[in-house]
């Protein structure tokens, strides 16, 4: 149970205690709950699934955005914000999402669960490390008609320039043994391999438009993992980045043997003042033990929001890192969450020298740059509100 928490002990000393014991509070409410972590699937619309766009050949070349280009003598970085979703199997939060991004002109990052391209039916195709075939700790796809769905839903993300990502397949959580974080680089492989089976299966039959060399990084599940056994299996698969690991405020991404680490920020929460993961999960544990009372969904959002706002402020005003607001597609207190991170999307990514964006994006970004001058804001103390 506390596998996880050993590295942070190195990290941050002075605070691991009280984040290794929040975070095995959450993990015991997972196992408790049994899963109630899994991604909740959207309903289809009446009427039937939507078919995936036109394939409309090759597409006009995009032009860099303007923002993209070595700071000049003087310039501050732009403030990202990286929205990302774990899961990204929902259709009526993707329906919500898609127009959303593309109206404040956001890019954003959907951390696909791989098992969502298969149907029930074809649950037997996945096998987890030490697990039995078929099973897994979250649904599969559903019918044919809802991978028909999701498909469609992807392939507009891309068109739109948001990045798809990996959430990786069985979502095998602590309790859920031999969980994640006691996989070997084996079991990372295989589980990686299947992933993009699935991806490649879903190109070749059903229209997926999504490159599996876009496929760059991603987030484990419940932002578990043996790092030493993982990352060798991210780097033999292409993957470039990961953004499952906890920082003491808001840090510029880390280069880790390869693997770019865009922090998941450990940051104050003003309405309960003490700090928290910033994720959708984690805030919820805190504010109710993730009790689904949907009477206070407004005050959660207000919490929530206020604990964004107070983390894009400090990263502004302070070292500019990128700040990560990770989140699922769900409907936890009665929409707290996802209301908080659509409306904070609507607030945030207008405002200037702010750039909603991808990993890749980002990470493309960093490779412009004079390395001193990324070193200079790379020093800069870790933006905490
Ligand atoms: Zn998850």
């Amino acid at each position: 149970m506390f596998s996880r928490s050993r590295g942070r002990v190195h990290r941050w000393p002075g605070t691991w205690f009280s984040v290794s014991v929040a975070l095995a509070l959450v993990l015991v409410l997972l196992v408790a709950l049994g899963g109630a972590h899994a991604h909740p699937r959207g309903t289809q619309s009446p009427g039937g699934a939507p078919t995936a766009p036109p394939n409309s050949g090759s597409p006009a070349p995009i032009a860099a955005p303007p923002w993209m280009h070595r700071l000049r003598p003087g310039e501050k970085p732009p403030q990202f914000v990286l929205f990302s979703f774990d899961g990204a199997g929902s259709h009526e939060h993707w329906q919500r999402i898609l127009p959303l991004a593309k109206s404040v002109g956001a890019h954003f990052s959907g951390f696909l669960s791989g098992i969502y391209l298969l149907t029930d039916a074809q649950r037997d195709h996945y096998t987890g490390p030490g697990h039995a075939p078929g099973k897994a700790s979250i649904g599969f796809g559903g019918s044919d008609a809802d991978v028909r769905t999701l498909v469609g839903d992807l392939n507009t993300a891309v068109d739109q320039g948001d990045e798809i990502g990996t959430h990786y397949n069985g979502h095998f959580c602590t309790g859920a043994e031999p969980s994640i974080g006691h996989w070997s680089t084996a079991s990372w492989n295989s589980e990686l391999r299947q992933f993009f089976d699935y991806v490649d299966n879903a190109r070749a039959q059903r229209g997926l438009t999504v490159d599996p060399r876009t496929i760059t990084g991603g987030r484990t599940p419940c932002l578990e993992g043996n790092w030493a056994q993982a990352f060798p299996a991210m780097r033999a698969a292409g993957l470039d980045y990961d953004s499952s690991q906890p920082s003491d405020g808001v840090r510029w991404p880390t280069n880790l043997d390869g693997i770019w680490e865009f922090w998941m920020p450990y940051v104050k929460v003003p309405a309960l003042n003490k700090k928290v993961i910033m994720m959708d999960f984690n805030l919820w544990f805190q504010y109710n033990h993730a009790q689904n009372d949907s009477t206070r969904s407004a005050e959660f959002t207000r919490y929530t929001m206020d604990t964004y706002r107070g983390a894009y402020t400090a990263a502004l005003n302070g070292n500019r890192a990128p700040l990560v607001v990770g989140n699922h597609f769900n409907d936890w207190a009665g929409g707290a969450f996802a209301h908080a991170t659509e409306d904070f999307m609507r607030e945030v990514c207008t405002k200037s020298e702010t750039v909603c964006a991808t990993y890749s994006e980002v990470i493309h970004w960093m490779s412009l740059q004079d390395p001193t001058v990324l070193d200079h804001y790379r020093n800069l103390p870790a933006a905490q509100p």
